[in-house]
């Protein structure tokens, strides 16, 4: 028989599981799907086999993450891509916090459990939820080798003077305290992706890729390998966000316990679920935001001027890391789609080489493109992330080293 070439990659979050099957002969997606309120009474699951174009949804109480993967592999199985199918290679799994122990993904074995479960302090919102859907995929396909794909691992390659925080090391070490970065997966993809479109391999070139999801983060990439990202020891830092407040002086937090009166979990949560774009606007969607500057309304616009005002800063430091600037990459939702943000990100930056071509910039597409002038020193780029697929990817190349 040949061998086996499809991947399973599955995002396990607290109460979702989303999921694509991907054939890495071609790269092509066989099936995708999402399983929503997971622990709810009104749970649900949506799956599409992209063979077929055929989308099933369900909805009712999915107990817990070992009912939600049973479901999509009933799915799968309806689509005769059951994860009992021998033409399975592997599974993929996002695994958000690797610490500084995993560089690169890792074949999970019952060691490689508990250092993700050590790393739980760090990320006590993730790295639980990732377990599950590990474990439980464990038990579906005991036999079958499932590999981690970690969020950190690209900025792993940081220098200690971008990755350290200016604290007693001693403390900091004590406590796992230091800059990680997440989102890497994309970072790495869009950033090797932006030398594909120059027509250059990733070792020549310096790229600037600005993620702006709902999440958004910054990173640096020399040489294809990452030297500075804008989130921190958690997602909170950085850049403005749909919900996070990114960077701010660490003695707001200290005043909101003293002067405020607000506890610990109440002020965790007002950075990180009501601030950034809601926090300031009331609304985290950029094309809601957009809508409302064009009405006239004065809240949307202020955020959406700290938003860029933020963004420019650290386009600014990375240019000063990295030196010279071959391109600049937007994507994820916002990125891909807002072109008054990447219009605004780069207006007056003119002199560091930077600018964007106003009817590129308009062009909708679904591929990558550049928006910066024919002439321009630096390239600007719209790359469309695919985190999925560099999970595959990923999975594929280590799987293939152990057959
Ligand atoms: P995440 O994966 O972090 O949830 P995404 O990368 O899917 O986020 O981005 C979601 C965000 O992208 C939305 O909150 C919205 O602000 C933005 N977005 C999506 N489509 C558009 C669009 N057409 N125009 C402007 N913004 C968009």
């Amino acid at each position: 028989m040949s061998n086996p070439t499809r991947v399973l990659v599955l995002n396990s979050g607290s109460s979702s599981v989303k999921y694509q099957l991907l054939d890495m002969r071609d790269s092509s997606r066989l099936a995708a799907g999402l399983v929503e309120r997971i622990g709810e009474q009104t749970s649900r699951l949506r799956h599409t086999c992209l063979g077929t174009g055929d989308t099933r949804e369900h909805s009712g109480p999915i107990a817990d993450h070992d009912a939600a993967l049973k479901a999509v592999a009933g799915e799968l199985s309806r689509d005769g891509l059951g994860l009992d199918s021998p033409e399975l290679a592997a599974i993929g799994h996002r695994v958000v916090h690797g610490g500084l122990f995993f560089t690169q993904p890792t074949v999970v074995d019952d060691e490689v459990l508990t250092e993700i479960e050590r790393l739980i302090p760090v990320a006590p919102l993730h790295n639980p939820a990732n377990l599950t859907g590990i474990r439980t995929a464990r038990a579906l396909r005991p036999d079958l080798p499932q590999v981690a794909v970690f969020d950190t691992a690209f900025h792993t390659t940081m220098p200690e003077s971008a990755a350290r925080y200016a604290i007693d090391p001693r403390i900091a070490d004590r406590h796992r305290i230091r800059r990680y970065g997440f989102h890497g997966t994309s970072h790495a993809y869009v950033s090797r992706e932006t030398a594909r479109l120059l027509g250059k391999d990733p070792s020549e070139v310096n790229v600037i890729v600005l993620h702006l999801g709902n999440g958004a983060s910054a990173s640096a990439v020399e040489k294809g390998r990452c030297v500075d990202t804008s989130m921190g020891l958690t997602p909170l830092e950085g850049l403005v966000m749909g919900t996070r407040s990114g960077d701010l002086d660490p003695a707001v937090i200290f005043h909101l316990a003293r002067v405020g009166g607000m506890s610990m979990e109440e002020i965790d949560t007002l950075l990180n679920k009501r601030s950034g774009l809601f926090g300031l606007c009331g609304d985290n969607d950029m094309r809601e935001i957009r809508r409302r500057i064009d009405e006239g309304d004065e809240d949307a616009a202020l955020a959406f001027d700290i938003y860029i005002h933020r963004l420019k800063k650290y386009i600014g430091a990375y240019y000063a890391v990295l030196g010279t600037v071959d391109a600049v990459a937007f994507t994820a939702g916002v990125g891909e789609n807002a072109a008054p943000v990447r219009e605004a990100a780069l207006t007056g930056l003119e002199s560091l080489g930077l600018a964007v071509d106003p009817e590129r910039n308009a062009v909708r597409g679904d591929g990558s493109r550049l928006i910066s002038p024919e002439s321009a020193r630096v390239a600007v780029a719209v790359v469309p992330t695919d985190e999925e697929l560099e999970i595959a990817t990923q999975t594929y190349a280590l799987v293939g080293k152990h057959n």
